[in-house]
């Protein structure tokens, strides 16, 4: 599904010049970035609670353009999106990360599950789950040992695209998260009726922890409402050590953040965790 094919035209209104040049300079280099390999992934540990070992990864795209420097996906991201790119992005980012495990495996690295983030761009497509299945055997990847990152906007679409697509991954077997949670505008009664497997704090709960009390009741009733729901409840953006000690007062499952690791480069992940104490 093509929808927006040449979708630049609305930001002449609000961006002034240099953001539409920006974008086009970017959108055209993006075009062969992924032919070149200028783009890689790097990945965030993400830490049980209850027993400070590592559960998972979270991958992360990074792109290094050789005259552009370095481009962050907050940038790149959204203007993939406009241009119908960010579908190769996700099937690049869904093949690398299975094949990643498998091959951290081979060197006796053990990483339980991978969270791959996916656009709600690229969810609305049809295709989705037949290609996270054929990635799956592709590396022989048992199900459960991915999760896919959602967005509140695409768990809150009604069309019947993306409510098909929620269940027919679930029914493969991978996990479902929704990341960013609380800063979209879910309906508490919708989400009690999606197939999530788990839900992701946004870092903006935890930042101001001790001094608002606004962000810490959101947080608390966040976790109280995936403890209801049976669901594990992630929290990211977790810096301090004062953080984390609330966190698991509050009966937090999974902790990520700077606090544990920034974003490794794949092949630093065994150094990291021989370092780690668990
Ligand atoms: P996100 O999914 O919410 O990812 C978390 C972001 O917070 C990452 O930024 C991560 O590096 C950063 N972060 C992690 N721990 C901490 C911390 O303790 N403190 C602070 N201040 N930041 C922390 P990053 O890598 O720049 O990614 C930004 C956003 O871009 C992501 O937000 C995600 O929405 C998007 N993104 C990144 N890679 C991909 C991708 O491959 N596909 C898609 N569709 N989106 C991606
Ligand atoms: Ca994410
Ligand atoms: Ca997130
Ligand atoms: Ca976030």
């Amino acid at each position: 599904t093509k929808k927006q094919a040449r979708g630049g035209f609305r930001f002449f209104g609000k961006g002034g010049n240099s953001n539409v040049r920006e974008r086009l300079i970017i959108g055209s280099a993006l075009r062969d970035a992924l032919q070149k390999t200028q783009l890689h992934l790097v990945y965030q540990p993400q830490i049980c609670a209850l027993t400070g070992t590592l559960c998972g990864v979270e991958a992360l795209s990074r792109w290094q353009h050789p005259t552009l420097g370095f481009i962050p996906p907050s940038t790149f991201i959204p203007i993939a999106e406009e241009t119908g790119q960010i579908e190769a992005i996700g099937l690049w980012s869904l093949d690398k990360s299975c094949q990643q495990v498998i091959e951290w495996e081979l060197n006796d690295v053990y990483v339980p599950v991978v969270s791959v983030n996916m656009s709600a761009v690229h969810f609305c497509s049809m295709d989705l789950p037949d290609q996270i299945l054929s990635v799956l055997q592709k590396y022989n990847l048992a199900p459960q040992r991915l999760t896919i990152e959602i967005t509140e906007s695409v768990a809150m679409r009604q069309d019947p695209e993306t409510a098909a697509n929620l269940t027919a991954i679930r029914d493969i077997g991978v996990g479902l998260s929704m990341d960013d949670f609380g800063t979209g505008f879910s309906s508490l009664s919708r989400l009690a009726q999606l197939p999530l497997t788990e839900i992701k704090i946004d870092r903006s709960f935890i930042e101001n922890f001790e001094n608002d009390i606004s962000s810490l009741v959101v947080a608390e009733a966040a976790i109280n409402i995936g403890k209801r729901l049976g669901i594990k409840v992630v929290t990211e953006g977790v810096e301090h050590e004062a953080q984390e000690t609330k966190l698991q007062q509050l009966g937090c499952d999974i902790l990520q953040g700077y606090f544990y690791s920034r974003p490794l480069p794949a092949n630093d992940m065994s150094l990291w965790l021989d370092a780690f104490p668990t």
